[in-house]
């Protein structure tokens, strides 16, 4: 098959001919028919995650068709579509016997713990677990691109966050998180707030219905501009960047007892952000993570995608060739355009 491959961390990608892989017991193979470009795939390609081993081919955000399936496997068959969390469970650990696929202590990461979507065919292990069958209605291109961002964003909204009905969100950065985060928290009933560097990405977050934005290049107190709008501060706050500036506004922006939740990856030299630690135990802030989310959620987002009141391929930028991804992927830290890459040509 072909596959966009790297032999060194930070070398360019090549694309080049592999063997086809084979379903684990518990997996399946799927053919890839669309799969997404994120900002993590740039982080694996530059060395920032331990999982993974060399030679690599990325890719995590994907949809396609079963192609083929391991012994053990009970509930797919070849041809259904489907799509992956990017955090599969193991399904019988501690936290996926309680529900928590999305902090397995075995958890399976197509383009991080094994080889990715960046290619004609991906291998999926713990099939039964994580495998989410698509609605006929919903196209590749848009299923993929839940994979990561959008589902990410839907967790730390939704259930981590629990954000009701006119209360005030704060989004730090307008990228594929916060604007996914945007859009899922107005569908909630709240009032969003959105922050970014550019006027066309906060124009983009007014269409998706932020309902005030702040220029963080023009505005020097972000912080205070947050407490102005929301008459006092945000009940719930989303570092939708990942950055330490990011994550010290989105804590301080905060009212009493509002809950802070880290979508954006810390990792490198931002791994441990300074944080306003006197403010988190005077105001009682509870501060989250969302890393993904479980297969069984994706019931409740993809009713929301069918009565249309989610709109993810509103977030699809270019839809590109399996030969371009290599640029694309060495790209992915200038923060250039709007919407999500997806490769959809393979
Ligand atoms: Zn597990
Ligand atoms: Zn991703």
């Amino acid at each position: 098959m072909k596959a966009v491959i790297f032999e060194q961390f930070g070398q360019t990608p090549r694309v080049q001919s592999v063997a086809d892989p084979a379903p684990a017991a518990t997996g399946v193979v799927i053919k890839v028919e669309a799969t997404g470009l994120c900002r993590s795939d740039w982080h694996g390609w530059m060395g920032h995650d331990a999982d993974i081993v060399l030679p690599h081919v990325p890719g995590h955000e994907l949809a396609g068709t079963v192609q083929a399936v391991g012994k053990h496997v009970t509930q797919w068959k070849i041809g259904r579509r489907v799509t992956v969390p990017f955090v599969g469970g193991c399904g019988h650990c501690f936290e996926c016997n309680s529900g928590n696929h999305q902090v397995c202590e075995n958890q399976f990461q197509p383009g991080f713990t094994a080889w990715g979507s960046f290619a004609e065919y991906v291998a999926v292990d713990f099939a039964d677990t994580n495998l989410v069958a698509l609605p006929e209605t919903l196209d590749f291109a848009t299923a993929a691109s839940l994979g990561c961002r959008f589902v990410t964003s839907f967790r730390a909204i939704v259930d981590q966050a629990k954000v009701k009905p006119g209360e005030w969100v704060a989004v730090h950065g307008c990228g594929g998180v916060g604007l996914s985060a945007i859009m899922i928290a107005t569908a909630m009933g709240a009032n969003v707030v959105a922050i970014d560097l550019t006027e066309e990405k906060l124009a983009f977050a007014r269409e998706l219905g932020a309902v005030a934005t702040i220029n963080g290049c023009e505005t020097q107190d972000v912080i205070g501009a947050v407490r102005e709008i929301t008459k006092g501060g945000a009940h719930v706050s989303i570092d939708a960047l990942g950055h330490p500036s990011t994550c010290f506004n989105s804590i301080a922006n905060l009212r009493r007892r509002g809950r802070h939740v880290q979508v954006g990856l810390m990792l490198g030299d931002h791994a441990h952000p300074p944080i306003p630690m006197d403010k988190v135990i005077a105001h009682e802030l509870e501060i989250y993570g969302s890393h993904g989310m479980q297969a069984f959620r994706y019931k409740a987002l993809m009713d929301m995608l069918e009565t249309g009141k989610l709109q993810p391929q509103k977030l699809i930028g270019k839809e590109i060739a399996l030969d371009d991804a290599p640029a694309a992927l060495m790209a992915m830290d200038r923060f250039e355009g709007l919407g999500i890459n997806v490769i959809t040509r393979f």
